[in-house]
């Protein structure tokens, strides 16, 4: 709907009312006027028929017709008035303009009937006498005893006064255009003045939305507008304030997003850039200023890190992921994502933070050959020393007993070693695949069964009973020996941290699309405090206990690798003195596969 102006929508009501002001009071002094124009002729008449009476008073007593009909037409002719005298009878007897003989009966005339009966009667009506209009008023003339001798009658005629009266509404007509004009001058005058303010105000508002705080709006006239210029003007204010501190929150936002090690890419539900700060740029090889409302496949061209973007942007969950970005040079990232929220708790988008970690990586395959090739390299000397100490240990030679109890330590010390360089190279091994283990689609029951085999009889050593639950028909692709060298190592645990006569439960079970393997003991349990770093290499929670049940303190951490190897999980749920759980969660599907 086309909207009105306030002026236009203002001025044809006050317009109107003041016509309506104005047509009210013409019509009231309209009626006035004409009242006391009737009343003047009225009272007029009435003394020219009551000063007739009074002369034709003798007359009418005497029955002197023929002067009082003389009388009537001298009076008449000089105050230039019908006079008419009317006995009881209806008979005229004097007339001004007629002779009286020639005149009807007049008792029938209102006005007369009226004077006969004892009071003056008034009566306006056409003459046909006189041609004209006339007011006719009609006293009696009454004797002592108050009998109606005759009716005296003057009359008028109404020219006079309905002239006077056309004079006088063309004069009120034409006042009454004069005032409405002069009004309307006036009314255009005043919603001028209530509109002007307000046009200055929206204008003003139309520069405080364009962001022209500066501008203020000067004091008005009236108490109400200027409230609103006021308020106005302090909402300006308040504002300038809001959106300058907002801008600097938004550089100190900017300044910390830069200066961050870590690239930091904000992305909308429709997957285009909200925010990219200058290391993800360099990440990603792409100009970080450019980056804002892009879409993401446009700034990232990595096929791996848009399949994890849109994962992010899909799931509930925090993700995290190592990956490769390959163009000119290779580089190693860690990507993390989570989804965006907004007040309302609705997901808005994803935060997606990458970490290069080339160097790092770089490093860690440093450390891990230099810890491959060192174990390679003690693992002949040690292995010849502990086949020395064993041929020396044999019944052929007969050592002193200090030698004997000397070897045997070197014995057991080069057994520790041993195995410490055993499970380094499992490590290394492991570390040197990076991730990638041949799989293949194999039935969990038999590797469990297989698992519990091998740790019989360190278990029946200890009259702790193995037993498992696994649904006979749960396949998933693995790499046996790995996930077999993961249950042995945490069957091992459980019976190196268990009383004698405990039990030992595996379960496996599949849980959406996931497969989960419990390993449960009753045995010593975990503090919670180390629960966090066991699968931390070298990390014991007992290093004497551990020691003296022959342990490396690198079981657990070559678990974690060949799980996470196949792309899976390991948590441990513990109570000291009830016993462990240790949780091992696979996909059903593993993705990594060729490579070793
Ligand atoms: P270790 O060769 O010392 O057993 P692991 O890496 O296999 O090394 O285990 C690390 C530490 O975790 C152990 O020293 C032990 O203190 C603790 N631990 C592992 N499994 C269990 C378990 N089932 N119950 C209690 N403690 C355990």
């Amino acid at each position: 709907m086309k909207k009105k102006h306030l002026f236009w929508l203002l001025l044809p009501s006050y317009w109107l009312l003041t016509a309506v002001a104005i047509l009210v009071m013409a019509f009231y002094t309209f009626h006035s006027m004409s009242n006391l124009y009737f009343q003047a002729l009225e009272k007029d008449i009435s003394i020219r028929a009551l000063l007739l009476s009074e002369q034709v008073a003798p007359l009418v007593t005497d029955e002197k017709f023929s002067e009082i009909d003389a009388l009537c037409k001298k009076i008449g002719a000089t105050a230039n008035t019908r006079f008419t005298v009317i006995l009881p009878d209806g008979k005229v007897v004097g007339d001004s303009n007629k002779e009286p003989d020639t005149i009807e009966l007049h008792d029938n005339r209102p006005e007369i009937k009226q004077a006969l009966h004892g009071s003056s009667g008034m009566d306006i009506r056409f003459s046909r006498t006189v041609r004209k209009e006339q007011m006719y008023i009609a006293v009696p003339l009454k004797n002592d005893r108050q009998e109606t001798l005759c009716a005296v009658r003057a009359a008028l005629p109404m020219t006079d006064i309905n002239s006077e009266l056309g004079k006088m509404t063309r004069q009120v007509v034409i006042v009454s255009i004069l005032t409405g004009l002069l009004a309307m001058g006036v009314c255009v005058y005043v919603v001028r003045r209530i509109t002007t303010p307000l046009l200055g105000m929206s204008s003003a508002a139309r520069q405080f939305a364009e962001g022209d705080f500066h501008h203020r709006i000067p004091a008005q006239q009236t108490l109400e507008f200027d409230q609103l210029a006021e308020a106005l003007n302090s909402m300006s204010e308040q504002l300038n304030q809001t959106l300058s501190s907002l801008s600097e929150q938004r550089n100190e936002q900017n300044a910390v997003l830069t200066s961050l090690d870590e690239g930091v890419l904000a992305i909308d539900k429709r997957e285009r850039v909200i925010h990219m700060n200058r290391v993800a740029g360099e990440i990603l090889g792409v100009e970080y200023t450019d980056a804002k409302s892009q879409l993401v496949q446009q700034v990232v061209r990595f096929a791996n890190l848009q399949e994890f973007i849109k994962s992010v942007l899909g799931s509930q969950q925090p993700l995290q992921r190592d990956m490769c970005l390959r163009s000119d040079d290779e580089k190693q990232i860690q990507a993390r994502g989570t989804v965006l929220w907004n007040a309302e708790e609705q997901s808005i988008g994803a935060l997606i933070v990458l970490r290069d970690i080339t160097h790092l990586r770089h490093l860690e395959t440093i450390r891990s050959d230099f810890v491959a090739n060192v174990s390679h390299e003690l693992k002949t000397p040690i292995t010849s020393i502990k086949g020395f100490v064993e041929t020396l240990l044999s019944d052929e030679w007969n050592h002193e007993p200090d030698i004997l109890r000397f070897l045997e330590i070197i014995n057991q010390q080069s057994g520790r070693l041993n195995s410490i360089i055993d499970d380094l190279l499992i490590l290394s091994r492991l570390e040197q695949k990076k991730g990638r283990v041949l799989s293949e689609k194999v039935a969990l029951a038999p590797v469990i069964e297989t698992a519990i085999y091998l740790c019989q009889l360190q278990a029946a050593k200890k009259n702790i009973q193995i037993s498992s639950i696994c649904p006979k028909d749960l396949e998933f692709e693995i790499n046996v020996p790995l996930i077999e060298q993961a249950l042995v190592n945490l069957i091992i645990n459980a019976v190196k941290y268990s009383e004698n006569d405990k039990k030992i439960l595996i379960l496996a079970e599949k849980q959406h699309h996931q497969i989960v393997i419990y390993v449960k003991d009753e045995g010593f349990g975990i503090e919670h405090k180390h629960q966090d770093r066991l699968f931390e290499r070298f990390y014991r929670v007992d290093t004497a206990r551990s020691r003296k049940l022959g342990g490396t303190g690198l079981g657990l951490s070559i678990v974690k690798h060949i799980i996470s190897a196949h792309e899976g999980s390991i948590r441990v749920e513990s109570r000291v003195g009830i016993g462990s759980t240790f949780i091992i969660t696979l996909p059903l599907t593993a993705s990594a596969n060729p490579g070793a």
